[in-house]
């Protein structure tokens, strides 16, 4: 196979444009293009008026070799590399059962890939299956009814179950394992596309039967589930040479489960995990994460802005943006988890604070585009133990709950008011989607000053980027805190923690990814750690 990237060609081609360009590009006759194979579809929108589709192709060709050699000072044609994905280790006879804490995408792909090997995982999951985890969410957004182990954070699938299931990532991934993560969601349910799209989505719905065919998946390579069980406790032994090793866990009311390997997978929202890791020693530092608001506007906007005289074109989709600014106190603001067409929801997991994020189903039909705005910060901003940014997130969740006005409705204000200073009384045009509703008012009673003057600051650099972005009637919901995770559970190279050998800190809670695919991408790394230990085989550096 060769590969061929940065093939463009317009928008609106017909299918039979492809194979006509891709003999143009090698120069070879049709007979000699055995077949032709998308390994990526992106777009160039830079031009709205005449948006490009860019492919990468994966083409089986004859004499291949004499046609790389003729093709050997252009960049775009190479060998295409294998992307394949090989297990490290097969368990050994009576290898003790590794546990796997959360049923996220960390903890999902982790425990999958180590079923695949034979390991058979327990997983422990706090919250519960995916189904009657749904109904519980939908309590809060649609009752103000709040479960606090069963909600948008906690259950079967993880914080990103409902979501608008973006499934693309900025991560270094020379081993291709966002292919292994994508080609597993595809046997679960997942559209083919997603394995060629450049910036592929699932929603919401297709998300929720995916976490459960992986869960049978599991379950039929010998894994086991446990639901509503969380874990409040490590087992932690110290040898004689000083070294602490892992040795079990203990569930909420009392059970201890034994295991030498336990990969900790619990997500950004597992405060109370936080806590008992702090006080049993695990070595845990503060790290940067970022605040802010939710900000809704029409889509067809955002689609008409970056799209032009295309809006609406299917192969395009709803359109989304990615936005920065630099600001003069130092802070930069930036776009985050953006949900073309989607909603804003409510997103706690404690009584008493309000939480905002994303979400959208596939079709991304909705009339709202939303995104996180958000500002930088850094433990300076909190100082104290290295809890002191989930006390600090805490502290605006819990203001925003106030501002709101009770029952987990969020306080909103219009970006006109924002910008004047002046607290909203009415809403505009643009219609808040979150639920169970919103209260105007005014925002920097739940912000800190530097973040309000720094949103102020980006909204009319970003209104030069997406004209309309200030837009007078454009909703602000708040508060974001959940971006990511506010310490790190520092690992060593072979993916244990710095201070406690056989456990394995992963994914967003432990500072190792940002979303989905990234999770997912962990899981896999840190079940590869896990077999390579459990055979004793060293960890490729
Ligand atoms: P999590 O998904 O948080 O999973 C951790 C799991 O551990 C949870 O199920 C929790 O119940 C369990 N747990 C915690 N503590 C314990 C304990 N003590 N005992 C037992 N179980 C425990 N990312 C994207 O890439 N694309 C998106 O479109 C996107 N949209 C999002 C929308 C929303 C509303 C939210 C909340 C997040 C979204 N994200 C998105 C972020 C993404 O969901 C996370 O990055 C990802 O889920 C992190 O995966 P994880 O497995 O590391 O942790």
């Amino acid at each position: 196979m060769i590969r061929l990237t940065e093939l463009r060609l317009p928008l609106d081609h017909p299918p039979e444009a492809l194979r006509a360009a891709v003999l143009a590009r090698l120069g070879v006759p049709d007979a000699a293009l055995r077949e032709v194979q998308v390994f990526r579809r992106g777009y160039d929108a830079r031009n709205p008026r005449a948006i490009m589709l860019v492919y990468t192709l994966d083409l089986e060709v004859a004499e291949e070799a004499a046609l790389l050699a003729r093709h050997r000072e252009d960049p775009r044609i190479g060998p295409a590399p294998d992307t394949r994905y090989r297990f490290v280790a097969r368990a050994p006879e009576g290898v003790r059962r590794p546990i796997v804490i959360g049923a996220g995408p960390c903890g999902l792909l982790a425990a999958l890939v180590l079923a695949q090997m034979g390991f058979r995982p327990l997983i422990l999951e706090r919250g519960k299956v995916v189904r009657e985890r749904t109904k519980d969410t939908w309590a809060l957004w649609r009752r103000g009814v709040l479960t606090e182990e069963s909600n948008v954070q906690f259950g079967e699938g993880g914080a990103g179950t409902f979501s608008d299931g973006k499934l693309y990532s900025g991560i270094k991934d020379p081993r291709f394992y966002g292919r292994k993560v994508l080609t597993e969601f595809v046997k679960a349910g997942a559209p083919e596309e997603i394995l060629y799209l450049s910036k592929p989505h699932i929603g919401t719905f297709r998300l929720v039967s995916m976490v459960e065919s992986i869960r049978e998946q599991i379950e039929s390579l010998g894994g086991e589930y446990r639901f509503g069980a969380r874990v409040e406790d490590l087992l932690i032994e110290t040898d004689a040479e000083g070294t602490r090793h892992v040795r079990g866990v203990v569930l909420a009311g009392g059970e201890v489960l034994e295991a030498d390997q336990v990969v900790l997978a619990i997500g950004h929202s597992a405060r109370d995990s936080f806590a008992m890791l702090r006080d049993r020693g695990v070595f845990l530092e503060p790290k940067p994460f970022s605040l802010g608001v939710r900000i809704e506007h029409p889509q067809s906007l955002i689609d008409r802005v970056r799209f032009g005289p295309n809006a609406g074109n299917k192969a395009l989709g709803a359109a989304d943006y990615k936005l920065v600014h630099h600001c003069s106190n130092g802070r930069s603001v930036y776009s985050f988890c953006m949900c073309p067409g989607g909603r804003v929801v409510a997103a706690t997991s404690e009584a008493g604070r309000v939480v905002t994020n994303g979400m959208s189903q596939y079709s991304r039909a909705e009339f709202n585009a939303n995104a996180g705005m958000v500002v930088g910060i850094s433990p300076e901003d909190y100082p104290g133990d290295v809890l002191a940014g989930v006390e600090f997130q805490r502290r605006w969740e819990s203001l925003a709950y106030a501002a709101g006005g009770g029952g987990y409705r969020a306080p909103a204000q219009l970006v006109g008011d924002f910008l004047a200073g002046r607290p909203s009384t009415a809403l505009g045009d643009v219609e808040p989607s979150y639920k169970p509703g919103v209260t105007p008012t005014d925002l920097a009673r739940c912000l800190p000053d530097f973040a309000v003057a720094a949103m102020r600051e980006a909204l009319p650099a970003f209104a030069q980027q997406i004209p309309g972005f200030a837009r007078a009637d454009a909703v602000m919901t708040g508060v974001e805190t959940r971006t990511s995770s506010p310490l790190r559970i520092r690992r060593g190279f072979d993916f244990q923690s710095v201070n406690t050998r056989g456990l394995y800190p992963a994914g967003e809670g432990a500072g190792y990814a940002g979303g989905i695919l990234s999770a997912g991408v962990d899981g896999i790394r840190v079940a590869e750690a896990v077999a390579l230990s459990a055979t004793s085989q060293p960890i490729p550096r």
